[in-house]
């Protein structure tokens, strides 16, 4: 869920190195072992074209001397077999041919460029005779050892310079072997580098993905529970398994957390000491204001009645926040007394609705209670229960505008009872939502009508609710009212325990 919070995670940002890295880097060794073995294949080739050349032309000499092919025909038959082999030419007096197998529409004819170079050099050699270049051809030249020489009449050449050592030449050996298997080796090879850049791929996928998991679960462990120490709740222990360094930042967080535990009970013990001062000399002041109010030490102006009211009024303000605050601190430590038992639900809220109706009728807002009659005793504290219902609905009335409907409803679901208080007033802002269960939490107004309170209530009702073993949420969008929802189990069983305050 927390995840959901941040926009470019670490998984995603360790993705975005990662992947195209290792891509960048498998693709260029894809792309060098492609070349590579394009490079040994046609090497290869020309080694084994050049053999068969050279093989030809030294079997041949009988054949071009007796100008018989059949001495040469079985082994041009077997080189014949060989698939790739595309034609084969055997070539005699002037260029003549003496034999000939051919797959292919080619020039029969011996250039005369060939037949230069070869009585030139008196090697064998290689070239691309198309510009397709599908097929490569080699040529070898056929020696003769005999002494009388047909050489310088034979292919109608002038011969520049002579080797000694292989004598003369009396013909030429021409293959032609097409790239067809090369080509087929070719894709081969093609096909296993791209097997082997995705095999790397989702490697490295599945290994970025669990290195960033191991990285960032820790961390999101830690930011939870950051976040639990956010909301107040310095009882969490912050303890991540980890010797590393989120381990470090861990154990700094947790002796964070018990300094501030500390120092928050020291905020509380204070505010509850001077709580405890202060609600003396208020009474005082407040049954004083009074007093001079009743009239009883004279009769007041104009003037002075108003300044009087105020003094009660704000002095009220005073103590409401007082014993507000007093209420939470005994809370928060678990030192609330209450005792539960089994009482009926529908009339409790009805008792609290008919004292709550002058408030509402003075705003012409209808009060509506639908509980069941038939809905079974639920197991509460009674007193608690009340200051539940009473803060909720008097939000309800405070917040709703004149001629607006709140109504109480309640729901048995056979482990828990739901109770809804709905309202159709002014509504919450999302913003505000997640905040208004906080202490001293008031929304802002707008229109600048501030209305009374102190902000505690809804801080008390939830930790009422939570002392029940209950849950309490809001649901409300602005201008169509506000629904506070809670359960409280149906069990008599319920124990009150010290309960968890993170959520404050
Ligand atoms: P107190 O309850 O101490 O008199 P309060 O009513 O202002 O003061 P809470 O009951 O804690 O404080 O409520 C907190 C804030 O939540 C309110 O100030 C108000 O802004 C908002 N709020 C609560 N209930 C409603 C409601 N039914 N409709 C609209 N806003 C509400
Ligand atoms: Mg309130």
């Amino acid at each position: 869920m927390r995840e959901k919070k941040i926009k470019y995670s670490f998984k995603k940002k360790l993705f975005w190195y990662i992947v195209p890295l290792i891509l960048f880097v498998s693709l260029t060794f894809a792309g060098v072992f492609i070349q590579q073995q394009n490079k040994l294949l046609k090497e290869n080739l020309v080694d084994r074209g050049m053999s068969l050349a050279v093989n030809l032309a030294r079997m041949s000499e009988l054949a071009i001397f007796s100008e018989e092919d059949s001495f040469i025909e079985p082994a041009i038959e077997g080189m014949w077999s060989e698939d790739d082999v595309v034609y084969i030419f055997l070539y005699k007096d002037k260029g003549k041919i003496l034999s000939k197998y051919t797959r292919m529409r080619i020039n029969e004819k011996l250039y005369a460029d060939v037949k230069q170079k070869i009585y030139n050099t008196r090697e064998p050699f290689w070239q691309y005779p198309f510009s397709s270049s599908k097929v490569w051809e080699f040529y070898a030249p056929v020696f003769s050892t005999a002494e009388e020489s047909i050489e310088d009449s034979l292919l109608d050449v002038k011969v520049e310079k002579r080797g000694k050592s292989k004598g003369r030449i009396i013909g030429i050996s021409r293959i032609g072997i097409s790239l067809i298997n090369i080509n087929e080796q070719q894709k081969k090879i093609i096909k296993l580098s791209i097997r082997i850049t995705l095999t790397l791929l989702i490697i490295a996928f599945i290994v970025t993905y669990l290195l960033a998991k191991k990285i960032t679960t820790p961390i999101l462990e830690l930011a939870e529970r950051v976040e639990i120490l956010g909301r107040g709740n310095f009882d969490e222990e912050i303890r991540i398994k980890s010797s590393d360094e989120i381990g470090l930042l861990a154990r700094e967080f947790d002796s964070m957390r018990l300094k501030l535990r500390k120092l928050n009970k020291m905020k509380d013990d204070f505010v509850s000491l001077v709580s405890h001062e202060l609600r003396t000399p208020l009474t005082s002041i407040k049954g004083y204001a009074s007093i001079f109010l009743s009239g009883k030490l004279g009769q007041l102006d104009e003037k002075q009645t108003e300044k009087m009211e105020k003094i009660v009024k704000h002095s009220k303000r005073l103590s409401d926040l007082i014993t507000g605050l007093l209420d939470l601190s005994k809370m928060r430590y678990g030192k609330t007394d209450h005792e539960g038992k089994y009482f009926s639900l529908g009339k409790h809220v009805q008792n609290i609705v008919d004292e709550l109706d002058i408030l509402a009728k003075q705003k012409n807002i209808s009060l509506e209670v639908e509980i069941p009659s038939d809905l079974p005793d639920i197991y509460a504290d009674e007193k608690l229960l009340t200051r539940v219902f009473i803060n909720l609905i008097g939000n309800a009335i405070k917040f709703t505008s004149e001629g607006g409907k709140v109504t109480i409803r309640a729901v048995d679901e056979q482990d828990l009872t739901r109770i809804y208080c709905i309202d159709t007033g002014m509504g919450i802002s999302a913003v505000d939502l997640d905040k208004i269960f906080n202490e001293f939490y008031r929304v802002k107004n707008k229109n600048g009508m501030e209305k009374e309170g102190t902000g505690l209530g809804l801080a008390i009702v939830k930790h009422i609710i939570e002392i029940h073993q209950g849950k309490i949420w809001v649901k409300s969008e602005v201008g169509n009212g506000t629904q506070f929802i809670f359960t409280l189990p149906n069990k008599k069983e319920v124990k009150y325990e010290k309960k968890d305050f993170s959520r404050r």
